[in-house]
């Protein structure tokens, strides 16, 4: 029996008519990998580096990001390892950095907007990065969405931004002498949903955001409870820009993943699948279940599906669409 399900774990995501979605996980130290791998993740699809700094009571150094990005790429054996630069700010407050206290820190100096702040911990941060890839990634080693190393930045509002942290890691590749890491920007905030066309020029791929996206688009504070039942990222204006970027993304042939919390859940899985998202990262107990479900559904119908959720009035009206698609698979 055991043996039985490790074997359907095991099975990629692809639907009944052929369409293969990746499946990561979201994983921030080398020791949740084997867990990671036991429950059939393909690769990790965000690694959220703030973890290094809130796990302990000082700044790490360059040298201990370092061997954390190594331990994570080796136990990965080249699976793809998509790293996020520190996301600090809003939800993620970092004590021993004595950052100025904000009215609204969820728009304040948050993530990318941080670390181009502050050098400090930008160096370090891109260095420990390229000395990793330096290490561990074969000069031709897959680019793109098969990429063993990807860097990805968060909390991008703008291209300037994008810019200003490519010139960044560009310019710290070329001192270290690593090979090529795919660079991409989480999609997060509306305006770069919006923006999708033109940001995906200036990066190699997108991942989505949800928590965020669906905060920043429905002005609901992802941690205010009273208004948790309301914070749906199924409501059809989130549908609508991830769909937005969706199609930014392919017109550059940009892949697009998605990896905030709606990606483990079955159902927000294939309508995200049928919103054209290429990959699916989640929290390792829930790939069992996005897995089978995507299995047992059509590509073809998870269009239709998305189209339709898109087009509803509310969040609820999304969610009644959940009958019978893709079978019993839960
Ligand atoms: C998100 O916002 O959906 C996301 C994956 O990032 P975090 O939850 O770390 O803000
Ligand atoms: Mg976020």
């Amino acid at each position: 029996q055991a043996e039985e399900e490790a074997r359907e774990r095991a099975l990629p995501a692809r639907t009944r008519d052929g369409h293969a979605i990746a499946i990561g996980a979201n994983v921030n130290n080398p020791e949740q990998v084997p867990f990671a791998l036991d429950q059939a993740a393909e690769g990790v699809g965000l690694m959220r580096t703030e973890f290094l700094f809130l796990e302990r009571g000082d700044t790490p150094s360059e040298d201990d990001q370092f061997e954390t990005y190594r331990a994570m790429l080796r136990a990965l054996e080249g699976r793809p390892l998509i790293v996020r630069t520190l996301d600090i700010g809003g939800d993620k407050q970092v004590g021993h950095l004595h950052l100025p206290k904000e009215e609204n820190p969820f728009l304040g100096v948050r993530g990318t907007r941080l670390l181009l702040r502050r050098p400090d911990l930008m160096e370090p941060q891109l260095r420990a990065l390229y000395r990793a890839a330096r290490d561990c990634v074969a000069a031709d080693a897959p680019i793109g969405k098969d990429a063993p190393l990807a860097i990805m930045m968060p909390m991008i509002t703008s291209v300037p931004e994008v810019l200003r942290l490519r010139a960044a890691c560009e310019r710290i590749r070329a001192e270290i002498g690593a090979p090529p890491v795919p660079l991409g920007i989480m999609i997060e905030v509306p305006a770069a949903a919006i923006q999708a066309d033109i940001l995906a020029r200036h990066c190699d791929f997108f991942s989505i955001g949800t928590n965020d996206l669906t905060q920043y688009a429905l002005a609901i504070d992802r941690q205010n409870t009273e208004l948790a039942p309301e914070a749906d990222s199924l409501h059809p204006a989130v549908l609508r820009l991830i769909h937005m970027t969706c199609e930014g993304a392919a017109r550059h042939r940009r892949f697009v993943g998605v990896c905030g919390g709606i990606a483990g859940d079955p159902f927000g899985a294939s309508l995200l699948a049928g919103l054209g998202v290429h990959e699916l990262s989640m929290t390792p107990r829930d790939l069992p279940g996005v897995k089978a479900r995507l299995r047992a559904s059509e590509m073809a119908e998870l269009k239709v599906l998305a189209a339709r959720a898109c087009a509803q009035e509310d969040a609820a009206a999304v969610r009644a669409l959940d009958a019978g698609i893709g079978g019993d698979a839960s």
